[in-house]
């Protein structure tokens, strides 16, 4: 039974009475609980009228209970489509109408959890599913248009998971801190599987809060964040070597993690922060090493069994070191978007390689740097400009919080470079932030300095780069 289920089921098996779920300093579920409780959800989840294939939506604030929901969806071999707590009634339309569930779970679920508590425990069996079978569908973030529904797989979410148990090197007594959202890839797959497949403990965080990480980091070996989680965590008084002297591995994803943060993070606590890169369509892709250089500013090495190269726009293979589009394959590739055949085949070459729409460069000895997002590529007066590069001539100037650099509409130019500055020191100002880039060639340089109080990102850290651009679409007209 390829049943993501069942992998987990054996490795709870092997964890005995050890604590699966720990809230608020208590002891939420055993492992030994584990089976009946999610028996319990997948027979109240059938006894709705939910068969094998059909979807199940969720949207429900962050807590056990949703985890446990989700897993007894793979157990009944329904289809998890977990929604963005951030979404409002209209958008929810939009999911719910694509997706086409069989059963919605909404906020105040708490009918569901009577049901889940009054079902018999431990007597479901779990539903047979072959490799290629949806347990998933998660709609990207629509960092650059609208979200599409990822198809994936029980093999695609169970290879991935067994192979960063290996990579990231899971062991005995290891802990998690699980401050992450579960309705992505990020908290759902690659932190919740984790832990699950290691039969580790989850300190669980309803959301993510410095001061309560920071307590809990001695009881623990592992987080996972977001790059927001250590910008906070790394400003921090609390953080210090000997508050994190317990923790084994810092793991960042979802967005770039700026070099400035990796090395504050150093500094405070002795720890390289582990940068790793995937998508909702393929999960993680890419990782720093566990033993070897974790450099800051690349996203380290493709997984084992997962094919990257470096593209130009018509799928040839570029020499080393330039930038181009990242294009990969491997099992955890997912099975096509949602209802949208067409889609799908616009973004797969010939041979089975998806293009991520990533733009990166990769070295001699194959590792990988995020160079942004084909979308945000400038192109002003014909040349080609990543935006990345500007930011961190930007970043480096002194007084510089953070930047976002945009193309913006210009009748000459075509587009024409525009920095969104926030400012680290107040006094900041233009002609101190031209003067400090001025080593960068003159057609790269930004037309307008624009000064801001934040970059707007959403809750996965993602700088909302198609915002920015909406915003400072008139500048130049
Ligand atoms: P949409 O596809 O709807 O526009 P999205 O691509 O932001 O939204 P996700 O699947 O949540 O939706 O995010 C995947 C993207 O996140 C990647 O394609 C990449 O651009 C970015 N990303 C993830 N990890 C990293 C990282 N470590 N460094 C840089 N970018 C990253
Ligand atoms: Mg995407």
């Amino acid at each position: 039974n390829a049943n993501l289920w069942a992998l987990i089921e054996a490795a709870a098996a092997m964890a005995g009475d050890r604590p699966a779920f720990v809230e608020s300093g208590e002891v939420r579920l055993r492992y030994d609980q584990l089976d009946a409780a999610v028996g319990g959800w997948a027979r109240a989840l059938t006894e709705r009228g939910a068969r094998p294939g059909d979807r199940i939506v969720v949207q429900t604030e962050k807590s056990i209970d949703n985890a446990l929901l989700y897993l007894a969806s793979l157990r009944a071999g329904l289809i998890y489509v977990p929604l963005n707590t951030a979404y409002t009634a209209a958008e929810l339309g939009y999911f719910i109408g694509d997706a086409e569930p069989a059963l919605v779970v909404a906020p105040g679920h708490a009918s569901l959890a009577e049901l889940a508590a009054e079902a018999a425990p431990g007597a479901f069996a779990t539903v047979a599913r072959g490799p290629d079978d949806l347990a998933a569908i998660l709609y990207t973030s629509g960092t650059t248009g609208r979200s599409k529904g990822a198809m994936l797989s029980h093999d695609n979410l169970s290879s991935n998971a067994l192979v960063l148990k290996d990579y990231w090197r899971w062991q005995a007594g290891d802990v998690l801190i699980h401050a992450l959202p579960i309705y992505h890839v990020h908290g759902l797959f690659v932190a919740l599987h984790g832990a699950l497949l290691n039969g580790s403990t989850m300190i669980w965080h309803k959301v993510f809060d410095a001061d309560a990480v920071i307590d809990d980091l001695p009881s623990a070996t592992i987080l996972m964040g977001v790059p927001t989680f250590y910008v906070r965590l790394a400003a921090h008084p609390r953080l210090t070597r000997e508050a994190a002297a317990t923790m084994r591995l810092f793991v960042s994803g979802s967005a770039p993690l700026l070099e400035s943060t990796f090395v504050d993070f150093e500094a405070k606590t002795g720890h390289r922060i582990l940068e790793r890169y995937g998508m909702t369509e393929a999960g993680m892709i890419c990782s720093n090493p566990y033993d070897g250089d974790r450099v800051p500013g690349t996203v380290g090495f493709p997984l084992p069994g997962v094919s990257a190269r470096v593209c130009d726009e018509t799928g040839r293979e570029l020499p080393r070191g330039e930038p181009g589009v990242l294009e990969i394959k491997g099992p955890n590739l997912f099975k096509g978007y949602w209802r949208n055949p067409d889609k799908t085949a616009e973004e797969m070459r010939g041979d089975g390689h998806f293009i991520t729409g990533d733009i990166a460069t990769m070295a001699e000895d194959g590792r990988v740097a995020i160079v942004g997002r084909a979308k945000d590529l400038i192109i002003a007066g014909g040349l080609n400009i990543y935006p990345k590069e500007i930011e961190l001539a930007i970043d480096a100037v002194p007084g510089v919080g953070e930047s976002a650099v945009i193309g913006v509409p210009h009748a000459d130019l075509g587009e024409a470079v525009v920095a969104v500055v926030v400012r680290g020191d107040p006094t900041l100002d233009e002609a101190a932030v031209l003067a400090g880039i001025a080593s960068l060639a003159r057609f790269k340089q930004p037309r307008r300095i624009i000064f801001a109080e934040t970059l707007p990102r959403n809750a996965m850290g993602k700088v909302q780069k198609a915002a920015l651009r909406e915003t400072y679409r008139a500048l130049f007209t």
